[in-house]
């Protein structure tokens, strides 16, 4: 499985874009800098983009992914979330108003866009991968993923602060290769992290322990959603956690899992 990062952080700014993976060139995890980030060949060779939930930062570039490849006739992206995620697309982003209706625009030959829509801890078949949405505990309904190919399993966890059935799937998931793992916030603003649904080192210590000694110490942990205003002392904060695997994803990292 190659795993490439194409956006891993909480903010943007010239060095940092907002959270969007690619898997093997063809599935999107997020959208938050899949055109700011990917040429227009790797844009129109996208299969699906699994999207956690409906924050700015982790479906904005869906709405330019959706032009670019409608000008180059591309097929229809599969989006594929929640029902509770699909509905905010629907109503707020592709409404007509702030952005065209993607997945039916008139006049064109196929829509740019086609709605899947994910049950929680369903399976489906998603080009060629095995995906699973896992419910997380975030400001609105998010999920976070595993999707599994033919050489294993890569873990998601979407935006969330700590959680309890992310860890207990992950668990009993066999061929876990790794995960990737939202830690935002310094340990001084726990507040800030607590009421915003998101992880500090600290929180992110405590929950990781929720996978069982053996795991949690083996188990790649791909760290990324990091603010930039505070990622150098989140850096050195996780550097400091015991009994875990963590690697902190940059930009244009790719891992052969
Ligand atoms: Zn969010
Ligand atoms: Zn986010």
């Amino acid at each position: 499985m190659d795993l490439r990062v194409i956006g891993c952080h909480g903010g943007e700014t010239p060095k940092h874009r907002t959270s969007a993976f690619v898997v093997d060139e063809r599935i999107a995890i997020d959208a938050g800098s899949l055109t700011s980030g990917m040429e227009l060949e790797a844009q129109c060779a996208l299969d699906a983009v699994l999207v956690s939930h409906a924050h700015l930062d982790h479906v904005r570039d869906l709405a330019t992914i959706a032009d670019n490849r409608l000008q180059n006739d591309a097929e229809p992206l599969v989006v594929a979330g929640t029902k509770a995620t699909l509905g905010v697309l629907r109503k707020h982003f592709f409404n007509d108003l702030l952005w065209p209706d993607f997945s039916k625009l008139p006049g064109t030959r196929k829509p740019a866009i086609r709605y899947l829509e994910l049950g929680l801890e369903k399976p489906v078949r998603i080009a060629g991968y095995e995906v699973l949405a896992i419910p997380v505990h975030h400001t609105i309904d998010t999920c976070g993923f595993t999707v599994r190919g033919p050489d294993g399993v890569l873990g998601y966890s979407g935006d969330t602060g700590p959680t309890d059935r992310l860890w207990e799937v992950l668990r009993e998931t066999q061929g876990l290769k790794a995960l990737l793992m939202e830690v935002s916030f310094p340990n001084a603003e726990a507040r800030l992290a607590r009421v915003s649904g998101h992880h500090t080192p600290e929180t992110l210590g405590r929950d990781m322990k929720k996978l069982g000694p053996a795991l949690a110490k083996e188990l790649p942990a791909l760290l990324y959603h990091i603010k930039p205003s505070f990622q150098r002392t989140v850096e050195r904060e996780c550097a400091r956690l015991k009994g875990v695997n963590l690697t902190v994803c940059a930009l244009g990292d790719q891992f052969i899992l």
